[in-house]
C-alpha cells in the first residue's frame, strides 16, 4: 500500500538540477575570464532611496548567468547574483521565485506546527507551549489535525467494530511506539526548508547555488528515506525483522545516493537523466514491500483508508511531476505567469499536499497499531 511511496521523488526540483548542468557549462567560461565578479559588477542597480544599501533591479531571463538559466518560458523578474542580505530580505518582495519560496516555507511552518502538537500529547510542556503561542500556525496545525483526527476516528470505529479484530483487541496492552511518525516529520521539514532556503538564496552566487542544490537532493532523498519509516515500521511491527530489512535497505539507498550527487562527476550535464533515476528508484522500490504487506494485511480494515490517503498522496506526486514536467501552462504564454501560476509553484503546492496525505496515513497506520498490537505469540 505504499507503493506510492515512488511519488516522493517528484520532490526533486530537477530545475535545479538543469541549473547544475548549465551551471557546470557556466563554469569552465566564468573561469576562463573571471565573469563572475565582471558580471556581479555590471548588475544594473538602482539608487538606495537614501538607504545604505543599494537595492538590486530585478532582470530578465537573457541578462541571467548561464548557471541560472533554467526556464525559458519564465521571463522576467528574476533576481541575479543578489547580496546575501538582499537575498534574504527578497523574502518580502514579489519576484518569480517569492511563491516558490512561501509555499515550502509554509509547508515547512505547518509540519512544524504539526510535530508540535504530536509533541504535546507526550510532553505537558510542549502542549503549555503551544497554549500559550496565539499564532496562526499552530491553530492551522490544529484544524488539519482534527479534520484528519475525524477521519481517523471514523476509521478506528471501523476497526473496532470489525469482528475480525476482536480478537486481537485483547492483545493491546500499550500505544505503539512514535519514533518513526516523528522521523517522518522531522524528515519532511528538513526537505521543505532546504527547498525554500534554495530557491530563496540560490541566486546569491555560483558556488551558494551549487550548495543548495545538494541540500536540495539531500533533502528529497531524507523525504523519501523517511516516507518509508510509518508504513514499514507499523505494517510490519509484528514481523520486526522486515522491519529490519525493508528500513535498511532504504536508508542505504538513500546514503547511498546522497553520497553519488555530491560527486561532482555525477553533476555533470550529460547525467541529469541518472540522477534523476536515481530518485525515482528509491521511490519505485516501496513495490516490494507495498506488494508484501498488502498480501500479509489483506484483510486489514484500515488498509482501506490508508490506501486512500496513499492514492490521494500518489495522485498530488504525479500530477505535481506532470505540471513540473511539461512547464504547463507558462509553456504556452511566456512570460504570462512569471510572477504567479507558473508549474513550480503548482508543483510545490502538490508536494505539500502529497506530504499531508501520506501524514494522514500515517496516523491511520499509528492508530490501527494502537488498537491492535500484536497478537500474543
Ligand atoms: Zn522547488
Amino acid at each position: 500500500m505504499e507503493s506510492e511511496e515512488g511519488a516522493t521523488v517528484v520532490c526533486a526540483h530537477a530545475h535545479q538540477e538543469e541549473a547544475a548542468a548549465a551551471a557546470e557549462a557556466a563554469a569552465a567560461m566564468k573561469e576562463a575570464g573571471g565573469g563572475g565578479k565582471r558580471r556581479r559588477k555590471q548588475q544594473r542597480k538602482q539608487g538606495g532611496g537614501g538607504g545604505g544599501r543599494k537595492k538590486y533591479a530585478l532582470v530578465s531571463y537573457h541578462e541571467l548567468p548561464e548557471y541560472m538559466k533554467e526556464n525559458e518560458f519564465i521571463l522576467n523578474y528574476y533576481r541575479s547574483e543578489w547580496p546575501i542580505l538582499n537575498a534574504v530580505l527578497s523574502l518580502f518582495s514579489w519576484h518569480n521565485e517569492t511563491i516558490n519560496i512561501w509555499t515550502h516555507l509554509l509547508g515547512f511552518m505547518l509540519f512544524f506546527g504539526l510535530t508540535l502538537v504530536h509533541l504535546g500529547q507526550y510532553f505537558p510542556q510542549v502542549a503549555d507551549l503551544i497554549g500559550h503561542l496565539s499564532w496562526p500556525i499552530s491553530k492551522v496545525a490544529e484544524n488539519v489535525s482534527s479534520n484528519i483526527g475525524d477521519v481517523l476516528s471514523g476509521a478506528a470505529m471501523f476497526i473496532q467494530t470489525n469482528p475480525t479484530l476482536v480478537s486481537y483487541g485483547a492483545a493491546v496492552t500499550s500505544q505503539t511506539t512514535r519514533w518513526p511518525f516523528f522521523v517522518f516529520l522531522a524528515g519532511a521539514m528538513f526537505c521543505l526548508l532546504s527547498s525554500s532556503a534554495c530557491h530563496l538564496l540560490s541566486c546569491h552566487s555560483h558556488s551558494l547555488n551549487l550548495f543548495l542544490i545538494r541540500l536540495d537532493y539531500t533533502g528529497i532523498a531524507v523525504m523519501i528515506v523517511v516516507s518509508f519509516f510509518p508504513p514499514i515500521y507499523y505494517i510490519f511491527q509484528c514481523e520486526p525483522h522486515w522491519q529490519v530489512v525493508y528500513l535498511s535497505a532504504i536508508t542505504a539507498a538513500g546514503v547511498g545516493t546522497v553520497y553519488a550527487l555530491m560527486s561532482p562527476r555525477l553533476s555533470a550535464a550529460r547525467y541529469r537523466a541518472h540522477r534523476a533515476l536515481l530518485f525515482v528508484g528509491m521511490g519505485l522500490s516501496g513495490v516490494v514491500p507495498a506488494v508484501h504487506a498488502a498480501a500479509v494485511n489483506w484483510h486489514e480494515p484500515a488498509r482501506n483508508v490508508t490506501l486512500a490517503y496513499e492514492g490521494a498522496m500518489a495522485v498530488s506526486y504525479l500530477v505535481g511531476t506532470a505540471f513540473y514536467l511539461t512547464r504547463v501552462p507558462e509553456r504556452w504564454r511566456p512570460g504570462a505567469f512569471d510572477l504567479a501560476g507558473h508549474s513550480h509553484q503548482i508543483f510545490h503546492a502538490l508536494v505539500i499536499a502529497g506530504a499531508l496525505a501520506h501524514y494522514g496515513a500515517a496516523i491511520v497506520f499509528l492508530k490501527a497499531r494502537d488498537e491492535m498490537g500484536c497478537p500474543a505469540s
